[in-house]
């Protein structure tokens, strides 16, 4: 039995799930609480699993991945553009952590 319907299901979550970063990052120009050492290191081994993907020529693992590293070079792009921005939410918070794990926003 395939089970692609489930991991074409799971990619479709992981772009909902990408969504609400991007759309606030771009249309708010609030770079708030997004890692860009963390996006870097996602945009770096997202462009590393497409190419496997596409070595496996597995469907479902090639769009999850080839999202993956559009969603990723959109943030790490847009995230260096706005490094110092935040939007009035965000105002007075700390931008961006200094670690590398991804801060709640
Ligand atoms: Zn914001």
């Amino acid at each position: 039995m395939s089970t692609s319907w489930a991991g074409f299901l799971g990619t479709a979550v992981v772009v909902i799930a990408y969504m609400p970063q991007v759309l606030h990052l771009v249309k708010n120009q609030c770079s708030a609480g997004i890692s860009l050492k963390a996006y870097a290191m996602w945009l770096v081994s997202s462009f590393l699993l497409l190419a496997h993907a596409f070595g496996l020529n597995d469907p479902v693992f090639i769009a999850l991945q080839g999202y993956q590293l559009g969603a990723t070079t959109t943030i790490v792009i847009f995230a260096q553009k706005y490094k110092n921005s935040s939007c009035a939410l965000h105002a007075g918070s700390n931008p961006a952590p200094s670690g590398l794990g991804e801060a709640s926003n």
